[in-house]
């Protein structure tokens, strides 16, 4: 069978120590800090929701470089959240938590922009995220990190800031639902396969981004990322 049109590039983010980890789907987990649930006008104390970016709206930013996003179209708002991420290396549905973290192949430090006018709309209107949180170039992201090269990120500070000004600062010890509960929540849903990365929510302390702005984020253990805004 020929392909009619050009296949897309595959989606790849570069791994810390060589190789390459193809990406399938962007799970993130919603409102997973109490800090940062209160801060949205909620409590914290509700079941972990996911909503999805395209694999596409990947960013890939080295170690020690400086990536750039532009600043998205339709947005006077554009917000930061710096979040852990875990990148899935076995699949599965119905994992139990107790079983998850074999199936997590490393983490990355990712940030997942955000629309926050165009949310806020949709959560108002009870519309789909989608135009808040899954548009082009949404999901900048630093290299993979093998597990076994990662630290303890189940408790990690995680910070970023803004032209060196701090405007996140927790540990991922804070995580309403762990990287283990996210995943048993999300395989009675989904099955999980390889290549799937979950975004696991950020701290309190989101805030707006301009262009010309700088965000340095960072999971200790993990690494650092750097974006600027076009
Ligand atoms: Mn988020």
């Amino acid at each position: 069978m020929s392909l009619v049109i050009a296949a897309p590039a595959p989606i790849t983010i570069p791994v810390a120590g060589g190789g390459s980890f193809p990406v399938r789907r962007i799970y993130c987990v919603g409102r997973n800090y109490e800090e940062h649930a209160k801060e949205m006008g909620f409590t914290g104390r509700e079941p972990p929701f996911f909503f999805m970016k395209p694999a596409d709206a990947i960013v890939n930013v080295a170690e020690g470089t400086i990536g750039e996003i532009p600043y998205p179209a339709g947005t006077s708002n554009l917000h930061y959240e710096i979040e852990l991420v875990a990148a899935i290396g076995i699949g599965g549905a119905n994992i139990k938590a107790a079983d998850a973290m074999k199936h997590v192949w490393g983490y990355a430090v990712g940030l997942d922009m955000t629309r926050r006018d165009l949310q806020g709309v949709a959560k108002k209107e009870g519309r789909p995220w989608e135009i808040g949180k899954a548009f082009d170039q949404s999901a900048p992201i630093g290299p993979i990190v093998p597990a076994a090269a990662a630290g303890n990120p189940g408790n990690a500070a995680i910070t970023l800031s803004v032209n060196g000004q701090m405007k996140q600062s927790s540990s991922t010890s804070k995580l309403i639902w762990s990287i283990a509960e996210s995943i048993e929540h999300l395989t009675t849903y989904w099955r999980l396969e390889p290549g799937d990365l979950i975004f696991t929510g950020t701290p309190e302390g989101v805030g707006a981004v301009v262009s010309g702005d700088l965000m340095e984020g960072a999971v200790a253990g993990v690494g650092s990322l750097k974006v600027k805004v076009r």
